[in-house]
């Protein structure tokens, strides 16, 4: 078996494991496959595995992938890596899901600038929950303005909240679960990397975002 295979095979097994054990529907839990710095051989090799998500930090990394791999048509593009408002026109464009808006310029911006023909753009609110000022995302009390703001815009769906907790802060995932409470109308939170995938998980996690448990490390 190839290591890539190996890797997976062992990643879904921490992953349909944490959800086991506390109790949760299986296939509750999807995973994003954080494929920066990888290549399309890499994607390839996952697509045969069954792997239809991806996510991308860069906006001209991701597009010219997504041209090496247009033979492949049930792809789901993730954006996650900080939005520049230069780049929203290139994000509303070619992917399906954007986990990182933090501020509304940016939400109106993919909203307004959503093809016509596509679904409205999947997005979850970045929340820099313990304030560290090297991330992006929103602060915890702009949260509720934020939604109110963001919820009417027209070509843009938002799904819920996503989170980079500092290392070993793992109360932040409930922060995010409990905030979500309030907005029956969200059912996503994006939060759980390599590291942390259990605890997220515990906490209510539906997308775990990983990279190197899949791929090795990055040559980055
Ligand atoms: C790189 C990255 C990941 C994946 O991190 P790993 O520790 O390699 O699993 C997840 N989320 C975001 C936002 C990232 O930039």
């Amino acid at each position: 078996m190839c290591e890539l295979h190996q890797r997976w095979k062992t990643l879904w097994n921490r992953i349909d494991h944490a959800v086991a054990q506390c109790g949760r529907p299986k296939g509750s839990v999807r995973l994003l496959a954080v494929s920066k710095f990888q290549s399309t051989d890499a994607i390839r090799a996952l697509y045969e595995l069954g792997q239809r998500d991806f996510g991308e930090n860069y906006v001209q990394e991701a597009l010219q992938k997504q041209a090496k791999l247009c033979d492949l048509k049930d792809l789901n593009w993730h954006f996650i890596g900080p939005v520049q408002r230069n780049k929203t026109l290139a994000i509303a464009t070619h992917f399906d899901w954007v986990h990182s808006v933090d501020r509304f310029l940016i939400a109106q911006r993919l909203s307004e600038q959503r093809p016509e023909k596509l679904t409205p753009l999947q997005i979850c609110l970045q929340v820099n929950v313990d304030a560290e000022d090297s991330k992006s995302g929103c602060k915890p009390d702009e949260v509720q303005s934020l939604v109110e703001a963001i919820m009417p815009l027209p070509a843009i769906s938002l799904r819920g909240f996503m989170s980079i907790p500092a290392p070993g802060h793992i109360q932040t995932f409930s922060v995010l679960s409990s905030l979500i409470q309030q907005w029956p109308s969200m059912d996503t939170l994006s939060m759980g990397m390599s590291d942390d995938l259990e605890d997220a998980i515990r906490a209510g996690s539906t997308w775990v975002r990983v990279g190197t448990a899949l791929f090795g490390k990055r040559a980055h």
